[in-house]
Parts: C-alpha cells; sequence; structure tokens
C-alpha cells in the first residue's frame, strides 16, 4: 500500500470496479465509478488553477458529490478544506481567510451561502466551483465549472506529484480567542491510523461501516478512508436517519452496518429513547465511539442487547488524527459506576501522564496529558504563536520527543491503562461537539448592547454532555434582552455553541480579585437560581 489516501481508490477501482464503495439513500456509486468522477474533478480543479499543495474550499454536505470531490481535491495535489454549510458566514469566512483557497467547491443548492461566506472574507476571491448548477452570480460564473463541464473531462488518471508527508485536509476546531484553529494533518498522519485499526478491528471488503459525522469532525477521515482502504462499503448516514434516534436504528437495520462508529450522545440517545431491541442490528460486528466520555449505563445497555458485536472506546483530539488510544470492552461492565479506561495508546503513538515540568506522575496521580507519535499534526495553520503552547518540540521536550498537551487530565491506573478525567481548561463537549467556551464570550463581546457577559458549562441532566450556559448584563436603558442576544449570536458562531440557558443580570458576580466568579455563575445555573434575574434586572 502506497502511503496517499487516495491511492486506495485507484487500486480497488483497477481490482473491483463494479463493486460498491459509497452508498447515500437511494444513490450507490461503486469503485469504478469513484475513480472515474474524482479524476475528473481533479482536472477540472487543475484546469481551474489549483496546483500541488494548494487547498481548496470544500462546502458540501454530506453527499455522494462529496465524496468525489474529497478524492478529487486530493488527486489533485490539493488540500481539502471543509467548511461547514450550516455555520454562520461569518464564521466560515474566518476559514477561508486562514487557508487561502485556490477554488471553493460547492453545489447549486448551496451558492448562494458560498456567496455569503465569500463577501465577509477578506481573501481576494477565489474560484467557486459549482458542481451541479448554472444559475450563479455573475462575478462567480465567470470563474466556475458546472458538472456537465466535467463531465466532458478525461477520466484517465492523473500525474500529480504528492508526497505522504503533504497534508491532506485541514480541519478548523473551536478557539478560545474566537478564531477557530487549523488543524493540518498530512496523508501520512491518517495512514497510520486506518492502516492500524483496520487490522486491530479486521476491517475487509465484506465490511458496511457507517459513515456518521460530518466532513468537518475528524471521525469522518476513519469512516472515509477506513472504508475506502478495505475495499468496504461506505453507508453515509442521511440527514433524516440522525434526527430521531427510532430512525438511527432503522439506518442501522436497512443497511446492514458491520460497524457504527460514533459519538457518545448518539449512543445515549438510542439507549434512553430505547430503540435498541435485543439482538438487534444482527450484521452489527463493532461499536465504537470517540469523542467523549460514554456513560456506564448507557454502554451496559448496548452491551447486553448487542451480545454478538465488540465495543471499543477510542480516545484522541484532532491534533493527533482521529484516536489515539483504544480499549475495547474485555465483558460488560459488572457495576453501574464503573469507569471504563481510554486505554493504551495505538501503535507508533504515546500517552504521557506528565507534572508541570514534564516528568512523569505516578500512577493513580492525575496529570496533564500529552500525546506523542505518528498521529501528531504539525501544529496550527499558519499560527506559530498558539502552535508553540500546545506542541511542543524535541528540544524542549527532555528527551519525550516532539508531544502535544491535549489539555486533558488523566491518569494511568495499577492495571497499566490510561483513564480520563476531565479537562484542565473551558473547552467542553457539547452534543459531540467540541467547543471553547472562550469562543462564545469572544462573539459575546462583539455585541454592542452588552456591557459584560460571561459563559459557563454545567452538567446537563440529560444526555448530551454540557450544557452552556450565558450570563450577560445589557447597557443601561438598553432593551436588549435574552432573545436579542441569541439571535445576534446565532450569526456569529453556530448553533451548537448557542447557550441554551440565558440569565440577565444587573452586574455579574465577581470575585475577591474582581474577576467574573464563574464558580458562582456555574452554581447559579445549577441550582437554577437565575430564574427571575430577568425580571429583576428589568426593574
Ligand atoms: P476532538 O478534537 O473534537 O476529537 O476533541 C478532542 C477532545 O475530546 C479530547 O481532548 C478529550 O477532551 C475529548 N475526548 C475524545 N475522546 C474521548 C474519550 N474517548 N473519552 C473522553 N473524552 C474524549
Amino acid at each position: 500500500m502506497t502511503g496517499l489516501l487516495h491511492a486506495s481508490v485507484t487500486r480497488q477501482a483497477a481490482s473491483r470496479p463494479e463493486a460498491t464503495a459509497v452508498v447515500f439513500g437511494e444513490e450507490r456509486l461503486t469503485y469504478g465509478q469513484l475513480e472515474k468522477r474524482s479524476n475528473q474533478i481533479a482536472r477540472a480543479l487543475l484546469n481551474a488553477g489549483c496546483g500541488t499543495g494548494d487547498s481548496v474550499g470544500f462546502m458540501i454536505p454530506k453527499s455522494i458529490d462529496a465524496i468525489i470531490s474529497i478524492i478529487g481535491i486530493l488527486k489533485a495535489g490539493g488540500i481539502y478544506i471543509p467548511i461547514d454549510v450550516n455555520s454562520p458566514p461569518a464564521r466560515s469566512a474566518r476559514i477561508i481567510d486562514a487557508c487561502e483557497p485556490a477554488v471553493v467547491l460547492t453545489t447549486g443548492s448551496d451558492i448562494e451561502k458560498l456567496q455569503l461566506v465569500l463577501a465577509e472574507s477578506t481573501v481576494e476571491r477565489p474560484a467557486g466551483g459549482v458542481l451541479d448548477s448554472d444559475g450563479m452570480p455573475d462575478w462567480l460564473s465567470a470563474q466556475s465549472f458546472g458538472m456537465s463541464d466535467i463531465a466532458q473531462l478525461s477520466a484517465t488518471p492523473l500525474l500529480t506529484e504528492s508526497s505522504p508527508e503533504d497534508v491532506a485536509y485541514i480541519l478548523f476546531t473551536s478557539g478560545s480567542t474566537g478564531i477557530p484553529k487549523g488543524v493540518p494533518i498530512s496523508h501520512a498522519n491518517v495512514f497510520a491510523f486506518v492502516e492500524w485499526a483496520n487490522g486491530y478491528f479486521g476491517v475487509d471488503s465484506t465490511d458496511r461501516l457507517s459513515g456518521h459525522t460530518a466532513f468537518h469532525f475528524d471521525l469522518s477521515a476513519y469512516d472515509l478512508f477506513g472504508s475506502l482502504f478495505a475495499g468496504a462499503e461506505l453507508h453515509l448516514v442521511t440527514p433524516e436517519a440522525t434526527l430521531l434516534p427510532n430512525k438511527t436504528a432503522e439506518f442501522i437495520r436497512q443497511s446492514k452496518l458491520t460497524q457504527w462508529f460514533t459519538v457518545p450522545s448518539i449512543l445515549n440517545y438510542m439507549s434512553k429513547f430505547r430503540v435498541i431491541a435485543q439482538d438487534d442490528f444482527p450484521d452489527l460486528r463493532r461499536v465504537i465511539w470517540c469523542g467523549e466520555v460514554l456513560p456506564t449505563p448507557t454502554l451496559v445497555d448496548w452491551m447486553t442487547k448487542l451480545p454478538h458485536a465488540s465495543f471499543t472506546n477510542l480516545y484522541g483530539p484532532t491534533e493527533a488524527t482521529i484516536a489515539s488510544s483504544y480499549y475495547r470492552m474485555p465483558s460488560i461492565p459488572k457495576s453501574l459506576t464503573e469507569t471504563i479506561p481510554i486505554g493504551q495508546a495505538c501503535p507508533g503513538e504515546s500517552l504521557l501522564i506528565l507534572d508541570e515540568n514534564l516528568k512523569p506522575v505516578e500512577n493513580g496521580v492525575t496529570g496533564d496529558l500529552y500525546i506523542g507519535g505518528v498521529g501528531l499534526s504539525r501544529g496550527y495553520w499558519r499560527d506559530d504563536a498558539k502552535t508553540r503552547t500546545s506542541f511542543i518540540e524535541p528540544e524542549h521536550s527532555g528527551g519525550l520527543g516532539r508531544i502535544y498537551k491535549t489539555g486533558d487530565l488523566a491518569y494511568v491506573g495499577d492495571d497499566g491503562l490510561v483513564y480520563f478525567v476531565g479537562r484542565s481548561d473551558t473547552q467542553i463537549k457539547s452534543r459531540g461537539y467540541r467547543i471553547e467556551l472562550g469562543e462564545i464570550e469572544t462573539a459575546l463581546g462583539t455585541i454592542d448592547a452588552l456591557v459584560e457577559s460571561a459563559v459557563v458549562a454545567i452538567p446537563s441532566d440529560n444526555f448530551d454532555g454540557k450544557l452552556i450556559c450565558c450570563a450577560f448584563v445589557s447597557k443601561e436603558d438598553d432593551r436588549t434582552d435574552a432573545v436579542d442576544v441569541k439571535n445576534q449570536l446565532r450569526l456569529l458562531v453556530p448553533d451548537y455553541m448557542v447557550p441554551a440557558r440565558w440569565a440577565q443580570y444587573n452586574s455579574l458576580p465577581k470575585n475577591a480579585s474582581g474577576k467574573i466568579d464563574r464558580v458562582q455563575l456555574q452554581k447559579q445555573f445549577s441550582e437554577g437560581s437565575t430564574d427571575g434575574l430577568a425580571a429583576a434586572a428589568r426593574s
């Protein structure tokens, strides 16, 4: 196998052109079709001026076109930059600004959204590659190509020069200063994980894998490249199937999935809404989750219902590519309060629990979790300062090699396995989304009508991770209330970052040093004593 991600498509197309590569609703794409159509996209990109190492923005929701585009971008030697179609244009524009893409690919239905994003961007307008429509604005149509143009192009392979060390994609994660952080990941980074994971899980061409997360989350890289490497079928989970837990269950059943790779909040919903029957999903061989702690009662429920499947916890941040450690459940937990470890490092990676002097702490003692090895990103995209604070170069790590400070707290148990404890900062997971509370606060800081505001997270009594709460004070004589603030915030951050609870104060509680007392705020939100504050603030 070569170390280039798109090479697996060419290999599969040569040996099994009629085999199904991707399924999305009623649509099916074979490896042969994927090979040809991605060659055509790659040609269109080269014709549009995209060269090796260029960024290509990619604003296409989960679909067969999206997969063809990703492979086409890689074949053209480009870097794919997924841009969430549902993110506010102002935020997506910062991603465009950071990457200065040579081309942005989108489909006709999203052309207006792309137009809004580009209008907010400071970059000279990149060419917009429109995949399936002719009705587009003048300035864009001058630089665009439609699907009919692409279909005219030769589908023979291209000879571009990329190397495994080249960046394959850049994913943007929430940034505490308000600007999303770009994490560049190379072909080699992904390849290392996929090669291990496919071997460990025994993925082969008889498998039907789920494609659950959107392309701007790194779990999608395993769904996609794991499937293509094995010559398996990738079943993209449709938007309808993610809406309700019973629809998700139906999707797993009807697609006859053999692997279900998802985030804990989805497993939680499915369990709480009792949509899994005893011995359900008979084809399912593996359930894999990553991204946050899976409550043990949920895991016990799943394992009891599906005795025929294996269950594996994967842990890792985007910066270390998909996952860095794993733990396969040897048996159903004996108690509902048992802590599930994040396990041991994947081969080629290391998990280190260190103190503030970068010295290993003793077993059982909680310390900072660092990761080293083959998955590490080269650092944040065009942001040396942020890179220096999180990535420690070998000359500064005291013989530990290059390591990444995750911001997670963990300890090593007596069993030699690593256990996740929590975060050392204000990054949270809510419904599977990675969120820096600082990003929300920075966005609130730009709203004129507010004097001060603070965002805290409290445990959710539901089953979707943390609940985001916002406390704010509006300017005197300003009638701005929570609904107004919420509406303004929606223009600045994605919906999943918009706080669920709001409280309007006359002034925010302060601690002895005069800083906003976030502990106090958390307590008030948890106890519900913020209720009625809005009325009080008005009086
Ligand atoms: P992301 O970059 O979105 O993958 O988020 C990475 C962060 O999610 C990690 O630094 C952890 O805080 C958390 N995380 C990822 N996997 C797990 C897991 N299996 N258990 C607990 N937390 C996790």
